[in-house]
């Protein structure tokens, strides 16, 4: 009985998907991705990025997206429903010589999964060099994006997205929240380029940075008073990831510019998916809970010093 109760749930779930991802496509509109969510745990996230880099450089290299999104699709996107069993299968017939691209060829939804995750975690893991220890460049290959907090100062966070807001009017939080002190020095999480600098009356003083595959628009918000940006930041120009951009406060919530109306200073952070431009700015925008991402990015934190003259951080990458 249990189990039949189960499969009718499964059957419902899948099917209110398929309504929700088949907004696309319909005759005379442009077919593009309207909806999207992202709902994998960060245990499997960083489960995913592991068997990545293991297998990396191997001719049985797993891409943690075509895996997740193997995943998202046998489970319909929820990943509540995640057993160790199924990505243990997975990689298992994968190191035995079974294509992904095979296993997934009678799955609905795997290309929808593949691209909404290809959107959200494509700038993340790849090749990127670092200083060792001794200060010599080494090449790697891992999580290059940065969490946007600089390594030595204090935060904490929780999972947020969604939760009511009431200022202005009733809505949701669309982005991740990091309580941390005013001056925490804010560190740009993907190379990108600024779109936007300037006043928000929600945000405060805010960065708009676009990815360079042009899918993912990060928003920094809250910004320290008086002096929010880094020298180096304006609009137009190319940032890279692990440079500092700005400066944690707790301006915002005014139309007024430059005024501290939030009560508790923190970083609030989002990522706006665009699949077509159009989705840039419109009632239907699609914004990402970060908070497993988050956490996956607390591994890599970007080193900074402070200039004592200019009172202004740089990172040392
Ligand atoms: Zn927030």
């Amino acid at each position: 009985m249990r189990k039949a109760i189960c499969v009718i749930l499964s059957a419902v779930l899948i099917s209110s998907c398929a309504v929700l991802f088949l907004t696309a496509g319909k005759s005379g509109e442009k077919d593009f991705i309207k909806y999207a969510e992202f709902n994998v745990t960060y245990p499997v996230l960083k489960k995913a990025m592991e068997a990545d880099i293991e297998s990396y450089g191997t001719d049985k290299h797993i891409s943690w997206i075509n895996l997740l999104a193997y995943l998202a699709a046998k489970y319909g996107g929820d990943f509540k429903q995640y057993s160790e069993k199924d990505f243990e299968e997975l990689t298992r017939k994968i190191n035995n010589g079974d294509s992904l691209e095979k296993l997934c060829s009678d799955m609905k939804y795997y290309d929808y999964f593949k691209e909404v995750y290809t959107a959200v975690l494509g700038g993340m893991l790849g090749e990127y060099s670092e200083k060792d220890e001794s200060g010599k460049m080494q090449k790697k290959y891992g999580l290059k994006a940065y969490s946007p907090i600089a390594s030595g100062f204090c935060y904490s966070e929780f999972d947020d997205f969604g939760v009511s807001r009431s200022y202005g009017y009733k809505r949701r939080h669309l982005g991740h929240d990091m309580i941390c002190t005013t001056g925490t020095p804010i560190i740009c999480v993907e190379d990108g380029i600024v779109e936007c600098t300037g006043w928000n009356q929600y945000g405060g003083w805010r960065i708009g940075i676009r990815s360079n595959d042009r899918k993912r628009y990060y928003y920094y918000a809250h910004l320290r008073q008086n002096r929010p940006y880094h020298i180096d930041i304006a609009v137009g120009k190319k940032v890279k990831a692990g440079q500092v951009i700005g400066y944690a406060g707790r301006t915002g919530y005014s139309t007024k510019e430059n005024v501290n109306n939030i009560e508790t200073p923190h970083l609030h952070w989002g990522i706006e998916l665009i699949f077509d431009e159009s989705q840039k700015e419109c009632d239907n925008e699609i914004w990402i809970n970060l908070y497993a991402i988050s956490v996956l990015l607390s591994e890599h934190k970007a080193k900074t010093i402070r200039d004592a003259e200019t009172k202004e951080f740089y990172s040392v990458l």
